[in-house]
């Protein structure tokens, strides 16, 4: 019998009878199943999850489509081509994504365990507009080319849901390069199928080697954190593997106070370290996603900074064309000149300390 993940992935829920298994559709939800040519699905596990009734649960908003999907009044037409920068003079594979000198991002699937309906990659993942050659063995090529590259994120797609021989092949031939340095992979798996963390997996890719792997997962809401991921968590820790998480700040989803405290504290009780909170980028079809620009450090500001751990503090970028742009609450400086600072902290006490000529 195939194993637990692989009949997961196999019953995926990605129709409306499968769906009406686990919660009452609403017409809205129905009409979007129907009408909309878009691909979407999630893992029974992670279905389970959904609230039955309620139309509004932050997991049935990132599984359910959306007549919403249909609107483009603020997204950019060719999201992916101007983000990747697919449209420069360097030459490169399809699977190679490039914003920075040292790093790039590697594209080496095109499937999901579950198809958020707020991907900024729907273009290539859920829509099909955009048509792209991933080869590994491309990509691995050009990888080897330049070594100027020190950090690989692989992506996707999900990566983790590539066999664990292929997963052992990827990255064994990544840590024979000799400017790799660190190897990253981006992956929703911990998270909507713990079930893929398998010993078989931890022999793959796990283990003491001078070349690290991290896996930065993606949780946008506390109820997406189960006794299942905690576990799943703990092994991949306990080969080596550290485990991030990058959150999008969603509308209904985590744009107000008390979720995004409870999402960051629970994933740091969770063995999960925050690392970034994205913006939900431009991309065509997810403006009911979008809040404005400056709600991610607002809600850093009055959820998190001051409030609550200090490892449970993300960093809110906006991710560019160029590059991540971070953009933090800057309300801690109130005053300065030659003498000293004026300081204030969350409770809204201010303080001073003397200034320092250079
Ligand atoms: C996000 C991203 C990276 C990694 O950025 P970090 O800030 O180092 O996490 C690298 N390349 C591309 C193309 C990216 O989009
Ligand atoms: S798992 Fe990642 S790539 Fe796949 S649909 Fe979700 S956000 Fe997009």
């Amino acid at each position: 019998m195939a194993e637990e993940w692989v009949q997961q992935v196999q019953n995926e829920v990605n129709t409306l009878e499968k769906l009406e298994k686990y919660i009452n559709v609403t017409d809205d939800e129905r009409k979007a199943i129907n009408t909309l040519k878009t691909k979407w699905g999630t893992t029974p596990y992670f279905a389970s999850l959904m609230d039955k009734d309620d139309p509004n649960c932050p997991i049935r908003k990132q599984v359910i489509p959306s007549m919403k999907e249909k609107v483009n009044e603020f997204g950019m037409d060719d999201y992916l081509v101007w983000k990747e920068n697919r449209a420069t003079e360097e030459v490169r594979p399809d699977s190679i994504a490039r914003q920075y000198k040292d790093r790039i991002a590697f594209t080496v699937i095109e499937v999901c365990g579950i198809y958020c309906r707020h991907c900024f990659r729907r273009e290539i993942v859920t829509e099909d507009d955009l048509q792209l050659r991933f080869d590994v063995e491309e990509g691995l090529a050009w990888i080897r080319e330049h070594s100027e590259i020190r950090d690989v994120l692989i992506t996707g797609g999900d990566p983790l849901l590539l066999s664990d021989d292929k997963l052992e092949y990827l990255i064994s031939s990544l840590r024979e390069i000799p400017h790799i340095e660190m190897i990253r992979i981006g992956s929703r798996l911990p998270i909507v199928l713990p079930q893929r963390i398998t010993n078989g997996l931890m022999k793959a890719i796990g283990g003491f080697h001078k070349v690290p792997v991290w896996i930065n997962t993606q949780c946008n809401n506390a109820k997406e954190l189960t006794e299942e991921t905690e576990k799943a968590i703990f092994k991949l820790m306990g080969g080596g593997i550290n485990v991030g998480n990058q959150a999008v700040l969603l509308k209904g989803v985590n744009d107000n106070v008390p979720a995004f405290r409870e999402l960051h504290q629970k994933l740091l009780r969770t063995r999960i370290r925050p690392y970034y909170v994205f913006y939900c980028e431009p991309a065509p079809g997810i403006d009911h996603f979008r809040t404005p620009v400056e709600k991610g450090a607002e809600l850093i500001r009055d959820a998190l900074r001051g409030h609550t751990t200090g490892l449970a503090q993300p960093m809110y970028v906006l991710a560019t064309n160029i590059g991540k742009i971070p953009l933090m609450p800057d309300y801690y400086i109130m005053d300065k000149n030659d003498k000293e600072y004026t300081l204030r902290n969350h409770l809204g006490q201010t303080t001073k300390i003397p200034n320092m000529p250079e």
